[in-house]
C-alpha cells in the first residue's frame, strides 16, 4: 500500500493540529443563488436558514442578475457547453474575442487576453514578459497569486513596505542597472480595503523608468466615477502598463480573469503564458454572460453608484455604533477584533441573528489582526443594512467592544 499508515497518521495529526489551534476552516452550504438574501445549511445537517450575506464579492449584485442569467442561457444554446480545447488550438469563439475587446474598451487599455482565472493570469504574466535581467518590486501585501506568479518568473523578486512610496523609490534607485523594472501592486488590498497610491507610483515609474503592474480584482467594475477601477479613481487611466483582474467578483462572479494593457505585452502572454497555452478556454456560457455584464456596466453607473451610497451608509452606521473599523473608501469594511477566537464567536452569534459574516484570522491576516470583514453590495437595500447594523450592534454589545479601541479590545480578549 503506497499510502502507508505512517503517511495517513502524519496527515491526520497535521489536520488535528489545525483544529486544536482553532483555525480549521469549515464550509457553510448555501442552497440558493448568490444574493443579498441566501438560504444556508449550517452547521451541516441543520435546517436551512435565511440570512443576509455580508461577505461576498458580489459587489455589483450581478451574480444572479436576470439579464446575466438570460445571456448565459442564450450562450449555452448558441455556442454550446464546453470548448474542449485551449484557445490557440480550437478554443476561441467570436464571443471570447468580443469579451476581450469590451474589457479593453472599459479599462481604457490597448489589448486584453482572457485566462481561466485571475490566479492563472497572475501565474502566467510575469514569466511571459520578464526574465533574469529584470526586477519586480512588489508591495509587501500583494495577493498570494501575485507572489506565486513572481516566483515562477526568473526576474529578481523585490518588495517595498506596504504603501510606502519612499521605500519604493529607494528600491527603484537601487535597481537602475537592471534591464526592466516593474512596480507591482494590488489596486485595492482585499483584507484591509485600502487602495494603492497609483498616481504616485506612476510618477515614480516615469522618473525611474519602470513599468507598473496592478491587480485590480477588488475594484474593477465599481471604483472610480465609471467603475473602471483604481486607475480611474487615482486619475491614471492609460498609464498602467499591465492590469490583471477577475471576472469572478464584481463582473458577474462566475469565473475568468484577464491581463489587459500594452498590446505587445498582451501578445507576449498569448504566445508564452503557460496557463493560457496549457489550460482550457473559458466556457461559452460564462463568456456570453460576461459579455452581458460588460454591456450593463458600460451603459450605466447606476449599480456602482448604489454601491457607493450603501458603503457610506454602512461605514457611518458602524462608526456611530462604536466599532473599530479600518479606514477606507472601498466596499471592503473590516471590523477589527484582533483576537481570533473573538472573531469566530462573534461570527457564530451574528449567524444566529440572521447575518452571514465570516471571521478572518491568521494565516489569512497577520497574527493579532483578526477581524470580521464585511463587504457591501449593490444587491443590498438599505433595509438589509439596517437589519445587519442592529444585529452587529447587539452582538458588539454582548462582547462589550462598542466604543473600544485596539488596546482596550486586546486587553479584554488578548491576542
Ligand atoms: C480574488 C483575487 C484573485 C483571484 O481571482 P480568481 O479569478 O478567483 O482566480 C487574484 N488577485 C486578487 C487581488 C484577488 O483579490
Amino acid at each position: 500500500m503506497a499510502y502507508s499508515n505512517d503517511a495517513r497518521k502524519f496527515y491526520q495529526d497535521e489536520l488535528n493540529g489545525i483544529k486544536e489551534a482553532g483555525v480549521f476552516k469549515e464550509e457553510r452550504y448555501i442552497q440558493s443563488p448568490q444574493a443579498a438574501d441566501i438560504s444556508v445549511e449550517y452547521p451541516e445537517g441543520a435546517p436551512t436558514k435565511e440570512v443576509i450575506n455580508m461577505c461576498s464579492n458580489n459587489y455589483l449584485g450581478l451574480s444572479s442578475h436576470p439579464e446575466v442569467i438570460k445571456a448565459s442561457h442564450e450562450g449555452l444554446d448558441s455556442r454550446g457547453f464546453g470548448m474542449s480545447s485551449v484557445r490557440f488550438i480550437c478554443g476561441t469563439q467570436d464571443i471570447h474575442r468580443s469579451l476581450e475587446e469590451k474589457l479593453t474598451k472599459f479599462l481604457e487599455t490597448e489589448d486584453t487576453i482572457l485566462f481561466a482565472s485571475c490566479m492563472d493570469a497572475n501565474a502566467g504574466v510575469f514569466e511571459a514578459i520578464f526574465d533574469d535581467r529584470d526586477v519586480l518590486i512588489a508591495d509587501r501585501l500583494v495577493h498570494a497569486s501575485i507572489v506565486d506568479g513572481m516566483r515562477l518568473c526568473k526576474a529578481l523578486n523585490e518588495s517595498f513596505k506596504h504603501l510606502n512610496m519612499d521605500h519604493l523609490e529607494k528600491k527603484l534607485q537601487t535597481y537602475q542597472d537592471a534591464r526592466f523594472r516593474c512596480i507591482v501592486t494590488d489596486g485595492v488590498f482585499s483584507m484591509d480595503g485600502d487602495t494603492a497610491k497609483l498616481d504616485e507610483m506612476v510618477a515614480l515609474a516615469e522618473k525611474y523608468d519602470a513599468m507598473v503592474f496592478v491587480d485590480d480584482s477588488h475594484s474593477t467594475g465599481f471604483l472610480g466615477k465609471h467603475g473602471k477601477g483604481t486607475h480611474e479613481l487615482k486619475g491614471v487611466l492609460g498609464k498602467i502598463d499591465i492590469i490583471t483582474t477577475t471576472l469572478g467578483k464584481a463582473l458577474g462572479g462566475a469565473s475568468g480573469g484577464c491581463v489587459s494593457g500594452r498590446k505587445e505585452l498582451v501578445e507576449m502572454c498569448r504566445q508564452r503564458a503557460r496557463p493560457y497555452l496549457f489550460s482550457n478556454a473559458m466556457p461559452p456560457v460564462v463568456v456570453a454572460a460576461s459579455n452581458k455584464v460588460m454591456d450593463i456596466i458600460m451603459s450605466t453607473t447606476e449599480r456602482r453608484d448604489k454601491l457607493e451610497n450603501n458603503t457610506k451608509f454602512w461605514r457611518k452606521g458602524l462608526t456611530e455604533a462604536g466599532f473599530d473599523l479600518r479606514e477606507g473608501d472601498t466596499p471592503i469594511v473590516p471590523i477589527m477584533l484582533y483576537n481570533a477566537k473573538l472573531s469566530q464567536d462573534m461570527s457564530r452569534d451574528l449567524y444566529d441573528e440572521g447575518i452571514y459574516a465570516i471571521g478572518f484570522f491568521f494565516p489569512v491576516v497577520a497574527k493579532g489582526q483578526a477581524r470580521i470583514r464585511t463587504q457591501i453590495s449593490a444587491a443590498h437595500d438599505i433595509e438589509h443594512l439596517e437589519k445587519a447594523l442592529a444585529a452587529f450592534t447587539k452582538v458588539g454589545r454582548k462582547y462589550d467592544i462598542l466604543g473600544k479601541g485596539k488596546n482596550e479590545i486586546i486587553e479584554m480578549y488578548g491576542l
